[in-house]
């Protein structure tokens, strides 16, 4: 009899990712699969995509529809309940209220004819799940992830391999939480942040979300520098930053270690709340293609130093702070990884 597997989608605004796992977790190929959307053609459209993404998926794979023993949907929240979006930015206005759970869900058991479980879940804690199962490997060690991009992913992987939601599924939304910046010399008026909030939260000055406004902070200390005079906007000059860093600017080095401090400080922060063995940092300056050697292990070690001193005695001894390895795919093997945990519950 041909083997099971459990399919991950991972939806975003434009493109959708297929892939899947087997029956024991392993995942089938890395070869992942990236089709649009067709969010601007409405609900209908979108199902109709993952439908035909699954079986592309499944044809490129030699594998069938009968194989396919469940299934993960991975969405960018927040969600007015489970499996339903709320108004989320980058989703169409008339996604608002669509329970994408149901849908899915029916139009993947006409297609195969009988029952399918479907779990629905956030794509940010997805992906910690499947960059959790490969950084415990065979141990039980729960892990937290931290993803800085435009903003700052979080999630946490119990002992079971799985994330906490939340009872309104907004658990480990800690990139909103206030950063004692104050500890690093940052005094003055919190930075902005697009949730809204005035405490100064981690994504501020942790992410590419935030680093206009950091940068606007530390030329004050380079006036001559060419970004002082530049014409560029200033999303344009943050952009810039991570090659400038790279290349050895004073100022640019200067700011990814500002940042890689506040991580450090957060790492701490979740230390007294989760006490997690692992920690994983993933996100753009963990991106092996664009970023060097000695810039990721520069920003890693930073990390590790700025949290030790906060950290209990026999933690500062175990945790590990550890680069993602999965990029992209992570968000989908999630998905398939919870929908096999799910059905062995
Ligand atoms: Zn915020």
């Amino acid at each position: 009899m041909n083997r099971k597997i459990f399919i991950g989608t991972d939806s975003g605004a434009t493109t959708t990712k297929f892939c899947a796992v087997w029956d024991n977790g392993e995942i089938v190929t890395h070869k992942v699969l990236q089709r649009s959307t067709s969010s601007e053609n409405g609900r209908a459209a979108v199902i109709q995509a993952w439908i035909a993404g699954v079986g592309e998926f499944l044809a490129q794979n030699n594998l069938q529809w009968e194989q396919v023993a469940g299934v993960g949907l991975s969405i960018p929240g927040p969600y007015e309940r489970y499996g339903v979006f709320s108004k989320t930015p980058n989703l169409p206005a008339s996604f608002a209220g669509w329970d994408v759970y149901t849908d899915y869900k029916n139009a993947l058991e006409k297609q195969v004819g009988h029952a399918m479980p479907l779990i629905v879940g956030n794509d940010g804690n997805f992906g910690g799940v499947a960059e959790a199962q490969i950084a415990r490997g065979k141990t039980r060690t729960t892990v937290a992830m931290l993803m800085p991009g435009s903003g700052l992913g979080c999630a946490f992987v119990d002992a079971n391999g799985l994330p906490l939601d939340g009872d309104t599924l907004a658990g480990l939304e800690t990139g909103h939480a206030a950063a004692p910046v104050h500890l690093l010399g940052l005094t003055g008026k919190p930075f902005s942040c697009g949730c809204g909030r005035d405490w100064g939260c981690y994504e501020a000055y942790t992410t590419l979300s935030g680093l206009p406004q950091l940068l606007v902070e530390k030329l004050k200390n380079y006036p001559d520098h060419e970004l002082a005079k530049s014409p560029a906007t200033p999303k344009e000059k943050a952009f810039s930053l991570r090659t400038r860093a790279q290349q050895g600017d004073p100022l640019a080095v200067e700011i990814f270690d500002f940042q890689a401090r506040v991580m450090g400080l957060l790492v701490a922060n979740l230390s007294m709340t989760l006490d997690a063995g692992i920690m994983v940092i993933g996100g753009g300056l963990m991106d092996t293609e664009v970023t060097t050697d000695a810039f990721r292990e520069r920003y890693l070690r930073i990390i590790r130093e700025t949290a030790k001193p906060y950290l209990w005695p026999p933690q500062r001894d175990t945790i590990k702070i550890i680069p993602a390895v999965l990029g992209e795919l992570s968000q989908a093997i999630g998905a398939a990884l919870v929908a096999m945990y799910q059905s062995k519950k």
